[in-house]
């Protein structure tokens, strides 16, 4: 009898081009490149640029410059998120015709506004794990009539995940394997932290939390390493594989590392971009002593 094949290990680095690479990614797509490496696997590169107000083709070259620089090499082509929109409008149609989401309404400001007024009338507004107020439910209360009205008005409107009624259809705890450098092992995703995530925005056709899920599986992606702020987020990923059927990679959420001031390195700091160490004649060894590798 013939043995089953196993599937070789597929890991993939996914930055974002809005922005120069910083210490952060640098160690996300080292850790990545040498656990493939390590597994017999596959090394890709995906750039995320849904976003396409913030994403240029510019910051995108910096990050093959970059990532060539640090002796990674991947396969080719890379998987570019705005050459896939279709891909994410389906997996958005699929739960529309579900009734697991819905047209949200609200303007930023009119968002601001309703927090504002619920924490003055005393009741905390309960917040994400990252921190941003949950949604509030007004536009999810509307009923169909209304809804209808304010869609042929042609108002401008995200998608956003019925969370409670996404829960109660996959009907079951979901789970992670995590082996990352927070906590491990078996980890009980908590998608309700999250509220009625956002899934597709009125000015980008798909949001970070879908086309990360529908890309990983799309690629075959088997392990995801990436920094521990994602760790939460991963409950919302859990949340849409078990919706859509796709299948669940292992995770490993590595540690970040933290400019001198003790804050999460962001993308507007420049200086601590990956170029500007080279600039400063800093060598890819150098680097990876640096990060502690
Ligand atoms: N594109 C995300 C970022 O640059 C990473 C997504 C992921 O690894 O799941 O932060």
């Amino acid at each position: 009898m013939n043995a089953i094949p196993r599937q070789k290990p597929i890991f993939r680095f996914a930055p974002s081009p809005n922005g120069p690479l910083h210490l952060g990614h640098a160690l996300s797509a080292i850790l990545n490149h040498d656990m493939a490496n390590e597994a017999g696997g596959r090394f890709l590169l995906r750039i995320e640029d849904i976003d396409q107000a913030r994403c240029t083709p510019e910051f995108e070259a910096g990050i093959f410059t970059d990532l060539a620089w640090l002796g990674l090499s991947w396969e080719k082509p890379v998987r570019r998120q705005s050459e896939h929109l279709p891909a994410y409008q389906d997996a958005l149609q699929s739960l529309i015709a579900r009734d697991l989401v819905y047209p949200a309404f609200l303007t930023r400001g009119e968002v601001k506004a309703r927090v504002a007024a619920g924490v003055a009338s005393g009741s905390p507004w309960p917040r994400d794990p990252d921190g941003t107020p949950l949604y509030p439910p007004d536009d999810r209360l509307r009923n169909e009539t209304e809804r209808k009205r304010l869609l042929d008005a042609g108002l401008k409107h995200a998608w956003r995940l019925d969370m409670e009624q996404a829960i109660a259809v996959v009907g079951r705890p979901l789970h992670w394997q995590e082996s990352g450098d927070g906590e491990r092992g078996d980890i009980l995703a908590n998608p309700a932290a999250w509220g009625d995530v956002v899934l597709s925005r009125s000015d980008a056709p798909s949001s970070y939390h879908l086309s990360v899920v529908v890309d990983d599986a799309a690629q075959g992606v088997t392990h995801v390493v990436r920094g521990l702020d994602l760790f939460h987020a991963t409950s919302v990923h859990r949340l849409l594989q078990a919706l859509l059927d796709l299948p669940q990679p292992l995770y490993h959420h590595h540690r970040l590392i933290l400019g001198e001031d003790g804050k999460k390195l962001s993308k507007s700091e420049r200086d601590t971009g990956i170029a500007e160490w080279r600039r400063q004649g800093w060598s890819p060894a150098e680097l990876r002593r640096r990060l502690g590798l």
